[in-house]
């Protein structure tokens, strides 16, 4: 007798300010990643789907996008850091005597 089946993990990957399509809001939203792996015999073997989608945390609305988004989503993250939306970097000033 062979069992098998599927299981869902959920991953928090990065938290961003984006302006929500549904509320309108510039909102923090959470990106997740959902996987669902093919089990068997209760031991999770290999991934069968991979789905990412962005959570407003004002409304609550979840957007579905696909990897590359999520990926370019994750690198602003890291760029900007949490919150703090620094963008192009720092401003330089320059030396002058
Ligand atoms: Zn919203």
């Amino acid at each position: 007798m062979i069992i098998f089946g599927t299981k869902g993990y959920l991953y928090q990957l990065a938290i961003l300010t984006l302006v929500c399509g549904h509320c309108g809001n510039p909102a923090a939203h959470t990106l997740r990643k959902r996987v669902t792996k093919f089990t068997l015999f209760f031991v999770p073997l290999f991934p069968i789907s991979t789905k990412y989608a962005t959570q407003c945390t004002f409304c609550g609305t979840e957007q579905k996008v696909t990897g590359e988004q999520a990926e370019q989503l994750q690198t602003q993250a890291v760029a900007g850091g949490y919150g703090g939306q620094q963008q192009h970097g720092q401003p330089q000033q320059p030396y002058q005597s």
